[in-house]
């Protein structure tokens, strides 16, 4: 007998009449002969409202207590629906996070570390649809552990893998990935597949549909995941391992992401010699900030150089005053920091064998005028910097030639 996972989300979970639509998708799982095991989250705002509460009762709560009150919501939504379930003759029980999921790790952002799965075998064995709440676990302590914000998605993933389901699917309010963001397009296209490193990249930068710590674990245990609206019988996105034969009629680039939370730092005229590059990320490093793009050129006939890089925008100030005290040691240099910029990629598994596509993008770019202040790029992705007013144009252009607008009339 199949065994699927189907995760609903706080939106599919927000009041007794979803929860009812929520159970009558369930119930059909059920009836057409699959073993069905249920993740929910909490009830749309209910976290939120969760977390407000916390920071009132204490500034500094204790994350143990914090996870005590944040895990409720998804037990209230776990027991709503295996009632709802029982009302429409479908035999269902509601688990709690301690009897299934060991979590490891900081409280308030732990990692799955072990399913057991006995309690479940059991359940399905006897006919039962199991409901299971997501976002939480038990810890080392003995006590309830949350997985971070959106961790239900984790939650679903980690438990289709643990007891070997055919299937996991992750009903979302949106009905699923896009090519890019559609405020910024309105054609943008639902993709009908993408593999996990194209969905990693996409998620990374911007493409909020499921936790990314869910998308890494999936592509660890290979398990394909299918994200879906519980509204309507649309067909969704699968996410896969890789492509197939069958797919290569899709776009070498699956989607095109831009991400405004970036800024630069630039630094001209600095020694050009063996160090320098390693003086300035030293303490960086040691700061905790993340650099992403790096540029170093060292400018002809002249003994300097000068390096460009892109950090979270939050960390620019503590990134220069990290900066300060490394100019001291390369002797020199002028800082330049800029933070109203903003990174667009263009992201495919076709990138990878295919170098025309990066020397598209630029020129798609340059016809637009659209000046690139750094590139980078990896294995499926290229980026480019450009300044943040022009993002969404760039966005758009990149869109378009890559022949990923929807077909007039076919807008989301
Ligand atoms: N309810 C939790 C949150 O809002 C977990 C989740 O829904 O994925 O973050
Ligand atoms: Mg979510």
């Amino acid at each position: 007998m199949p065994r699927i996972v189907m995760k609903f989300g706080g939106t599919s979970m927000a009041g007794i009449e979803r929860i009812r639509s929520v159970a009558a998708r369930v119930k059909r799982e059920a009836e057409a002969g699959n073993e069905v095991l249920v993740v929910v989250s909490a009830m749309a705002g209910e976290t939120d409202r969760l977390v407000q509460l916390c920071k009132e009762a204490s500034a500094l709560a204790d994350p143990k207590e914090y996870d005590v009150v944040v895990a409720s919501g998804e037990q209230v939504t776990s027991g709503l629906l295996a009632m709802t379930l029982q009302n429409m003759g479908v035999k269902a029980r509601s688990f709690m996070g301690w009897q299934l999921v060991r979590a490891s790790g900081v409280h308030g952002n732990a990692r799955v570390e072990k399913i057991e799965g006995a309690l479940l075998d059991e359940a399905l064995k006897e006919g039962m649809v199991a409901v299971i709440p997501g976002f939480q676990g038990v810890s080392d302590d003995g006590r309830v552990a949350t997985l971070g914000r959106g961790g239900s998605d984790t939650s679903a993933v980690a438990i289709a893998a643990g007891i070997k389901a055919d299937r996991c699917d992750i009903y979302t309010d949106v009905d699923g990935v896009y090519t890019t963001d559609p405020r910024i397009v309105p054609r943008a296209r639902k993709l009908t597949k993408i593999t996990f490193e194209e969905m990693l990249e996409l998620a990374g930068v911007g493409a909020k549909v499921l936790q990314v710590r869910s998308v890494g674990l999936a592509m660890r245990e290979n398990l394909p995941l299918r994200v879906l609206t519980a509204f309507d019988d649309l067909p969704g996105t699968e996410i896969v391992p890789e492509l197939g034969e069958d797919d290569m009629e899709r776009n070498a680039i699956a989607g095109i992401a831009a991400d405004r939370n970036e800024a630069r730092i630039t630094l001209t005229r600095i020694p050009d010699q063996p160090g320098t590059v390693a003086a300035v990320m030293g303490p960086l490093a040691e700061a905790g900030i993340q650099v992403d793009m790096i540029v170093h050129a060292a400018t002809a006939g002249e003994g300097s150089s000068d390096l460009t890089f892109t950090v979270p925008r939050a960390s620019l100030s503590q990134a220069v005053s990290a900066l300060e005290k490394s100019r001291a040691t390369i002797g020199g240099g002028e800082l330049h920091t800029d933070d109203a910029v903003a990174k667009v990629s263009i992201v495919g598994v076709g990138i990878r064998s295919n170098p025309e596509l990066a020397a598209k993008m630029f020129a798609t770019l340059a016809e637009r005028g659209i000046n690139l202040l750094a590139v980078s790029a990896s294995e499926i992705k290229v980026s480019v910097l450009v300044a943040e007013d022009e993002m969404e144009l760039a966005v758009r252009v990149l869109h378009t030639a890559f022949g990923l607008d929807a077909p007039q009339g076919e807008a989301a």
